[in-house]
């Protein structure tokens, strides 16, 4: 009987043993799956290289909404508040982004981990080539904030004021355009992958892996991109919009006209820019005058009626439509489009 009640307890103790290993498992459970760290990125490229690095082992938002234009971005309450409470907050690094500053400052939580793209490749300052039209801001230099200009030009510039407003007029800006080379995408991985890594150790080797495959296709990319080029009839691009391919070209060994450089604020070009870019589109026989993503393509349509040359588009990825978003586009897959037009353009 003495043998028998000892037995009993024994086994209510594996019970017991039993159900809490369980109970405590699962409980464990739920708690990784709540301390995924917080991940949050400003424009599209980041956010898909972020995704394709972090997988579902991070929690990851995207600021910019789809189909908004990333150069007059504002922060809403909201969007402060996901940024103030990031584990790993990435974004470009220029002039669009000043906004962060005001973010970062005194509400930077002390162990967010921040990362600027352009801090990841070696920058050029953005270019003024040939016929390009002449910035037009420096009459309201002092206007940092963008706050006086509600009565004048209202309609064309309000849309575009806001990051053009701190560089003093002297200095060129740096162009941020930087992801819209694979070759500096694949360093921008590299540095999100070791900085994400450092945040969550855990993961680690996960990050690694995805960044691994990933940067395979992105040199696949590369190496497209390098044979398009390379059995292209014609080394030069005409963009009847603003340019921000300034990385990509210069990876390629482009030449280019354009009617603004990549970050303008101008939407409208003067005559004399549209017939610089039309003679010279005549002139050198360019089959394709491009415009870029959610632009009105304006000028590149005046362009292409007056010379005949097809109207296509070369996608920057600054930001997708929500249709392309929800479809699943990626850098990649948006990147792989502009193929097919490039190769027109240099036959
Ligand atoms: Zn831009």
């Amino acid at each position: 009987m003495k043998k028998f009640s000892k037995l009993l307890t024994l086994l209510m103790i594996l019970v017991m043993c039993a159900s809490c290993f369980y109970g405590c498992s699962s409980d464990k459970k739920e708690e990784n799956s709540s301390k995924k760290i917080k991940v949050v990125a400003t424009i599209f490229p980041v956010y898909d290289f972020l995704r394709e690095i972090g997988g579902d082992k991070i929690d990851l938002t995207m600021l910019m909404t789809p189909g908004a234009e990333t150069h007059s971005y504002e922060p809403t309450p909201k969007d402060m508040k996901t940024v103030s409470n990031a584990d790993f907050f990435a974004y470009v690094g220029g002039d669009s982004d000043e906004w962060v500053d005001k973010i970062l400052d005194g509400n930077k939580n002390d162990k967010m981990k921040v990362v600027t793209l352009m801090d990841c490749v070696k920058t050029v300052d953005e270019e003024h080539v040939e016929g390009m039209e002449e910035e037009h801001d420096h009459d309201h230099d002092e206007d940092v904030d963008g706050k006086d200009d509600s009565d004048k030009d209202k309609d064309e510039h309000d849309e575009h004021d806001e990051h053009d407003h701190d560089h003093d007029g002297d200095e060129p800006e740096q162009d941020e355009h930087v992801w819209t080379s694979p070759k500096n995408a694949i360093e921008i991985v590299k540095k999100l992958t070791s900085e994400l890594s450092k945040v969550d150790p855990d993961n680690a080797n996960y990050y690694k892996e995805n960044s691994k495959n990933y940067i395979k296709k992105l040199e696949d990319l590369d190496k497209k991109f390098e044979d398009v080029v390379k059995n292209g009839k014609r080394k030069e691009i005409i963009f009847g919009d603003r340019f921000p391919f300034r990385y990509f070209v210069d990876r390629y060994g482009l030449k280019y006209y354009a009617a603004f450089p990549g970050c303008s604020t101008d939407t409208e070009a003067s005559a004399s820019t549209v017939a610089f870019l039309t003679n010279k589109v005549k002139e050198d026989k360019i089959p394709v005058i491009f415009h870029i993503e959610l632009s009105n393509n304006k000028i590149a349509k005046s362009i292409a009626e007056a010379t005949g040359a097809k109207m296509l588009q070369l996608n920057a990825v600054h930001n997708v439509t929500k249709e392309d978003f929800e479809k699943g586009e990626t850098y990649l897959s948006l990147m792989e489009k502009n193929l097919k037009p490039l190769e027109e353009a240099l036959n």
